[in-house]
């Protein structure tokens, strides 16, 4: 975490013009805002924009103190908010493109970002060319005249390959090409985007900033040059968020620095333990050096996470299937970020349709975990007792 964080996560959002005196901002719910003189209605049209109430639609206090918190966590000129991750993506690269322009995808993505790529975006005439996630210079060679958007998550999805961001943001810039980054991992502040060449910083705000398993949420964070056209074509696209959710992850910011120290602490610790089993052929941790890429995460990230995946030495469906049905602690779940362990298993023959070009070709079966908040020496036994089934169950 870098210095000066831990009190940002306390104070961030928390102007007196939207908590009114009192510790949280209140949760304030509208449709409509009234106004009693043609003056007062012709302030609020004239600075719909900045954080004034108009219509329920562009936002109420509550909005505006998580906005505010938000760019001052991220940085950049300003947040658009969205009812999940997958709607700050989607919305954020249409916002961008249009009609016979071509965007560079990481091979690595979010696996609903490449459908999104391969249905809707076909469908609208957008071309999209994935790239390895380690492809560094290689990338010059499949910038075309008409490419748009350059788009980085880091680390991948499943695999966790981290990206030479600020080295792909460069190249881009010199075409004008935006960049974008899917910056969920890092909880949009273990990894500084805009530092690092990013134009939006896109999240899932369902993972770690609302970081309680219980709301959906997207949030996107630009530049100067790009938050007006952000805002206003989200805005026609019709992406706005309840106060209560954006209450709930105005609440998980306050304790953030803290999980977040505890999810890395526990996913090291339990990283490496598991790098011993007999078990495990790798494992894929960013601050390990199994993990492709990991010189980029020490150079350019500040801290961890719960998130990482270890592959197997074998792959044996039913072996894999014991070790899941006996494990306690961690339960099989399509998210992560929440206080709870996790655990999900992907086949070798799954990247298959999940890649394009770096599919990662294992041998054995990739688990990838999410460390929680528990006591470590719980999780330990607990996969001890599902590698025991694990075990017993091998061919
Ligand atoms: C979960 C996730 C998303 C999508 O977020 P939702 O809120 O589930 O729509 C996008 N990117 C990454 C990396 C994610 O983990």
């Amino acid at each position: 975490m870098s210095e000066g964080k831990k009190t940002q996560f306390v104070t961030a959002g928390r102007n007196k013009k939207w908590t009114n005196g009192v510790v949280n901002p209140p949760v304030q719910r509208a449709s409509t805002v009234v106004f009693n003189t043609v003056a007062e209605k012709k302030h609020a049209t004239v600075n719909r924009t900045n954080k004034t109430l108009f219509y329920g639609r562009r936002g109420t206090t509550t909005h505006f103190a998580l906005q505010e918190a938000m760019t001052e966590l991220e940085g950049g000129a300003g947040c658009a908010l969205f009812p999940c991750g997958a709607a700050a993506i989607t919305n954020t690269i249409l916002s961008f493109v249009s009609a016979g322009d071509h965007i560079l995808m990481v091979d690595t993505c979010y696996e609903p970002t490449r459908d999104f790529c391969e249905i809707m975006l076909k469908k609208l005439g957008v071309e999209t060319t994935y790239y390895d996630p380690l492809v560094g210079e290689g990338i010059r060679d499949l910038i075309q005249p008409n490419t748009k958007v350059l788009f980085t998550e880091s680390p991948g999805s499943i695999t966790m390959e981290v990206q030479d961001v600020p080295a792909l943001a460069a190249i881009a810039h010199e075409h004008d090409i935006i960049v974008m980054l899917d910056n969920t991992w890092a909880a949009g502040v273990n990894f500084d985007p805009f530092a690092h060449g990013v134009d939006i910083s896109i999240q899932a705000a369902t993972k770690y900033i609302v970081g309680h398993s219980d709301v959906m949420l997207g949030t996107a964070v630009a530049s100067e040059k790009y938050w007006d056209q952000l805002r206003e074509q989200s805005y026609l696209m019709g992406q706005c968020v309840s106060p209560d959710d954006a209450y709930l992850a105005l609440r998980g910011i306050r304790t953030l620095g803290v999980r977040l120290q505890q999810h890395g602490k526990s996913s090291l610790e339990l990283a490496q333990w598991l790098a011993e089993r007999p078990e495990v052929d790798h494992v894929r941790h960013p601050g390990l050096e199994s993990c492709p890429g990991h010189e980029f995460f020490k150079r350019d990230f500040t801290g961890g996470n719960g998130l990482f995946s270890i592959v197997l030495k074998q792959s044996d469906p039913k072996a894999t299937t014991a070790l899941l049905d006996t494990v306690e602690h961690f339960s099989m779940g399509y998210s992560w970020g929440g206080f709870e362990s996790l655990i999900l298993a992907n086949e070798p023959s799954s990247f298959n349709a999940l890649r394009t070009l770096s599919n990662p070709n294992f041998e054995g079966t990739l688990l990838r975990i999410h460390v929680g908040l528990e006591d470590l020496d719980d999780l330990k036994a607990d996969l001890e007792k599902g590698f025991a089934a694990y075990n017993a169950a091998l061919a």
